[in-house]
């Protein structure tokens, strides 16, 4: 088997994950990460901005921490060149803790509070503004201390949504930004950058999973004419960055990535050429499209049954680890895989149709509904593809389910089973879990009086 291809690479990851006893009884589900399909995809990233832009652009991409809130994860990103996205002290103290330089890292929250301003601005951290009390916030903290933070203001263009409107950051009510078309708000914005010499960028974040990539380049590009227009009426290229967010969406359909980062580069370039003359600096904030084809939820069936004449897989992989499919699985509908107990992929000559559930106590815990499939036993594992973004980085406690390992892979011809892992997070025990649950306050509540 020629393990150049992230399909090749994922299967004997799997049979080596279960060969190891990675996921096994003590542990029956992990999560995987395909470290060259990461590389890969970083490589794809840097090089479509780097064909579409004039030479000596100064290009970060910053990657949205939300979408693999794991420290090694953000380590492997930096070493490809890659800064940091953070909306909030918990993503900042990741970012930190991987070694990301402040000045490759950019804050943008809905609800900064006035603490992590302060910090961000002491670190030299790129703001964007969210909003007209947040903007009068860093009025202040600007002119009691002196920054290196590169600040600027968070529109919504207001062009719409996309199919899913959880993921619609541009809709004409988004609690995001401020809403360019609302009465009087132009005007407004291009007053306050005047105002403001020390505001320099311009941040927009179009969308995301469900949005058309021709709407996220439409979002920029009302973007950029806003800060065309207010380097002209102030008379100086006043704004040098444009933050044109992320939100690539990603194909769960096949292992076909589908849009490429070249195709929306392109785009882009062909939406608002003026971005990709050399005038302008870019930041980008890709999560989803840059991890989830790379990563796996590799888990066990632990049980089979039927009822009403539906037949169950019963695994351990359910809303703790893919919280948006088991909750809106329209939305999100995930490929799943079948595989024996040895990790070998399981014939799909004579698919029955089953439902594969998750461990929660809950009827909805299920990430397929009526699957045709391979008939799963007790003892065989399933593999949910497309998750290394979002998934079982952003653990859901319900049932306090330990959250789960996560481990890298890379092929190596010196190990038996053709795989090397590297521990990403280790699974949680249960003192942790016993622990971060109020442990240590155990009698307290019985203590009041
Ligand atoms: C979530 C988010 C992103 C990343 O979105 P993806 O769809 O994962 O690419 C980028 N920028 C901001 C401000 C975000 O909130």
């Amino acid at each position: 088997m020629s393990l150049g291809s992230a399909h090749d690479r994922r299967q004997a990851a799997v049979r080596a994950a279960v060969g190891r006893g990675i996921v096994g009884d003590r542990h029956p589900v992990a999560g995987l990460l395909d470290v060259r399909g990461i590389r890969a995809a970083a490589t794809a990233l840097r090089t479509a901005f780097e064909e579409v832009g004039a030479p000596g652009t100064e290009v970060l991409h910053a990657f949205a921490v939300k979408a693999s809130s794991l420290v090694p994860v953000l380590r492997l990103l930096a070493d490809e060149g890659l800064g940091c996205e953070v909306a909030g002290p918990g993503e900042l103290a990741l970012a930190r803790a991987a070694g990301v330089p402040p000045e490759r890292t950019v804050l943008d929250s809905p609800a900064k509070t006035e603490a992590e301003l302060r910090e961000a601005l002491a670190l030299g951290i790129a703001v964007n503004a969210d909003n007209r009390a947040e903007l009068a916030r860093l009025d202040r903290l600007v002119a009691s201390a002196p920054t290196s933070s590169a600040l600027g203001v968070r529109v919504n263009p207001q062009i719409g949504g996309g199919s899913i409107g959880a993921m619609s950051t541009a809709t004409a009510t988004s609690k995001f930004g401020v809403a360019l078309r609302d009465e009087g708000a132009r005007s407004w914005l291009v007053r306050a950058y005047q105002e403001r010499p020390w505001l320099t960028r311009m941040h927009a974040h179009v969308g995301s999973q469900g949005c058309p990539p021709a709407l996220m380049a439409e979002g920029v590009r009302v973007a950029y004419e806003l800060a065309e227009e207010i380097n002209e009426v102030v008379g100086r290229q006043q704004v040098v960055t444009m933050d044109i967010g992320g939100g690539l969406p990603v194909n769960f359909a096949s292992d076909v990535v589908e849009p490429s980062y070249r195709d929306y580069a392109r785009l882009l370039a062909a939406t608002v050429p003026g971005l990709f003359d050399g005038r302008y600096g870019l930041v980008t904030e890709f999560g989803r499209s840059l991890l989830a084809k790379s990563g796996c939820v590799l888990a066990r069936v632990e049980y089979t049954k039927s009822a009403g004449g539906r037949r169950i897989a019963v695994t351990h992989a359910g809303a703790q680890v893919a919280t948006r499919t088991v909750f809106a699985p329209a939305s999100w509908p995930l490929r799943v895989l079948a595989f024996d107990g040895a990790g070998r992929p399981l014939p799909d000559g004579d698919p029955v149709r089953q439902d594969v559930a998750g461990p929660c106590c809950f009827a909805g815990d299920l990430v397929a509904v009526d699957r045709p499939l391979p008939p799963l036993e007790s003892g065989d594992h399933v593999a949910l593809l497309d998750t290394g973004a979002y998934y079982f980085s952003n653990h859901f406690a319900y049932n306090s389910l330990p959250r789960p390992g996560v481990y890298g892979y890379v092929p190596a011809e010196d190990e038996s089973d053709g795989i090397r892992f590297a521990t990403v997070r280790t699974p949680q025990t249960l003192d942790e879990l016993v622990a971060e649950s109020g442990a240590a306050h155990a009698a307290d509540l019985g203590a009041l009086r």
